[in-house]
């Protein structure tokens, strides 16, 4: 053990003072000098003793300070601890539980049913096209947007429920103690209700919607089931129209475990020639002269079979697929385009549908200008599809990316014309050449007797206002064919006309029609 520190200060004392004691002995001599030694001996100790005291003193006050900052130490980390727990917890964005405590809460509430008699609700919520708005005006806007559906969620539940952010566009809402199932249906109504108000952030409306999927569990259900459930409502919600609430029905549990199979094999896929293109011949609907084709792309699963492009673009896109599936789509169809050009001369255009985050790409039009010199179409053969409600996802970068193109010559078209935003007015600040009228306004006019034309001959009417050349979508009867004449439509795509074709088939189709005939393809 050390020696306290004031013992070397004695020590250090008492030898100065010997030493001069001995000095002034030899200087006095005798016993007036003993007395006077021993006083000057008291007093140095003396002041020795008086400072070891200051310095106990200060020592004892730095202690003193020292467990007074280890305390203030110790509460600082527990609120950093406190502070991890709840962050480890909470989405940082919103402030709302995260997926793991969303979990839990899931869990304590399915085993508290055992206790009461009401139900567990769990409410899936996702945003519709939410990739498409953080995609366009920024994660900055993306995150904005997020923060103010949360709360807008939160302001149309119960006080007792739990809301959650599970990450991404996905919300998730826990309803215990449920009697009555109708409360949870109004609640999931509620929040479908709140989100469809358009959201302003930074003095842009953003027009937002959500999907709700509504599953009810107890006791006798794993949390991992019922979230599952949920899940597979929610995109039941999605492929019903979106912007609603749908409740689990057993037959969805198939196909949720069908779309994450698609899902996973996409990236084998493009590279074991899964992807095969038909093209759709459209032509004039007076003497039926082919005028072209449009591309479009089919699935041949090794374990699922065929699949439709309506099921598997929709996965496509949500996961960036759709961005070599693209550029795929396109190579290969410029390059059948280009071998009915040289087959026949003054041939057929060739149209290739796009989605918005192709249009969105960068490189979107670097791939359009690759395609077209690797494949020597010429661009004024090539139609690019999209449809309105992807123009309108990010109008102002879209319209850049379409003059981009139209300026290599190619031709734009709007696909399923009718079904989004309807206004010819906004299509004006797009570089627009055709609209393809889709087939939900071609459908009724099958019926001789009701078939309602007046919104067909409205959008015809329209059309040509704004030079624009329009095709009918989807011509089944010969009743719709004749009405589409009478009305005045010149050109039009549908089975009545042909079925899609493998390339061969259209090959000949090309060929026979250079030769001079004009008869309806027949691929049935
Ligand atoms: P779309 O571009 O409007 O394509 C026309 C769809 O109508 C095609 O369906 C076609 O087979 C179908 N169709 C043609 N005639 C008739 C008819 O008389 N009656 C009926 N009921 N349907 C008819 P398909 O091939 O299933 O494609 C569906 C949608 O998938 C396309 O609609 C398009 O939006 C998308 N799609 C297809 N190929 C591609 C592609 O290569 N890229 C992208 N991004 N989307 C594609
Ligand atoms: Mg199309
Ligand atoms: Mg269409």
């Amino acid at each position: 053990m050390r020696s306290p520190f004031w013992r070397d200060e004695v020590a250090t004392g008492a030898v100065l003072v010997a030493s001069y004691l001995g000095g002034l002995a030899g200087y006095l001599g005798g016993l007036p000098m003993l007395v006077v030694g021993s006083a000057v001996l008291f007093a140095v100790a003396l002041l020795s003793v008086v400072r070891m005291l200051d310095r106990v003193r200060v020592q004892a006050r730095t202690v003193e300070d020292q467990s007074q900052r280890l305390d203030e130490a110790v509460d600082v980390v527990r609120l950093l601890e406190n502070e991890l727990r709840h962050q480890g917890l909470h989405d940082r964005l919103t402030g709302l539980p995260n997926r793991g405590l969303l979990d839990d809460r899931v869990e304590h509430a399915l085993r508290g049913s055992a206790r009461s008699s009401g139900a567990v609700a769990v409410l899936f919520c996702d945003l519709d096209g939410f990739k498409t708005v953080n995609d366009s005006l920024g994660p900055r806007i993306g995150d904005k947007l997020l923060a103010v559906v949360g709360k807008r969620i939160c302001s149309v539940v119960r006080t007792e429920d739990t809301v959650a952010r599970l990450g991404g566009d996905e919300f998730a809402i826990v309803m215990s103690d449920v009697h009555d199932p109708q409360v949870a249906h109004n609640v999931a109504e509620r929040v479908v209700s709140a989100v469809r108000r358009p959201i302003d952030i930074s003095d842009h409306p953003i027009a937002v919607s959500i999907s709700v999927g509504l599953a009810f569990g107890d006791v006798g259900k794993s949390a991992e089931v019922l979230l599952s459930e949920a899940d597979a409502a929610m995109y039941a919600a999605k492929t019903g129209g979106k912007d609603r609430a749908v409740a689990f029905a057993e037959p969805m549990r198939t196909a949720i475990v069908r779309r994450m199979a698609l899902r996973n094999s996409f990236a084998e896929s493009l590279h074991g020639g899964e992807f095969y293109l038909q093209y759709q011949p459209h032509m004039s609907l007076r003497d039926s002269r082919l005028e072209g084709f449009e591309a479009l792309v089919r699935w041949r699963h090794p374990e699922h079979g065929e699949i439709e492009p309506g099921e598997f673009i929709p996965l496509a896109e949500e996961t960036g697929f759709i961005i070599p599936l693209g550029r795929w789509i396109l190579e290969t169809a410029c390059l059948a385009g280009a071998s009915w050009q040289q087959d026949a001369p003054g041939s057929p255009t060739l149209s290739v549908n796009v989605s918005a985050r192709q249009l969105q790409n960068s490189h979107f039009v670097d791939d359009l200008k690759a395609a077209l010199s690797y494949s020597g179409l010429a661009p004024s053969q090539l139609i690019l599809e999209a449809t309105e409600s992807m123009l309108m996802v990010d109008p102002d970068d879209t319209a850049k990316v379409l003059h981009r193109a139209k300026d290599l010559g190619v031709r734009i078209a709007i696909d399923d014309f009718g079904t989004g935003y309807s206004s010819l007015g906004y299509l004006r600040q797009f570089p627009v050449d055709a609209i393809k009228i889709d087939k939900s306004f071609i459908e009724p006019l099958a019926d001789p007797v009701n078939g309602e034309d007046a919104l067909v001959s409205a959008i015809l009417l329209l059309a040509q206002q704004l030079h624009l050349s329009t095709i009918a979508e989807g011509i089944e009867t010969e009743t719709q064919l004749r009405s589409l004449i009478r009305i005045g439509y010149t050109s039009g795509q549908g089975d009545l006309l042909s079925r899609p074709l493998d390339r061969d088939a259209a090959a000949d189709l090309v060929r026979a029609r250079s030769a001079g005939g004009h008869r309806r393809a027949d691929a049935h």
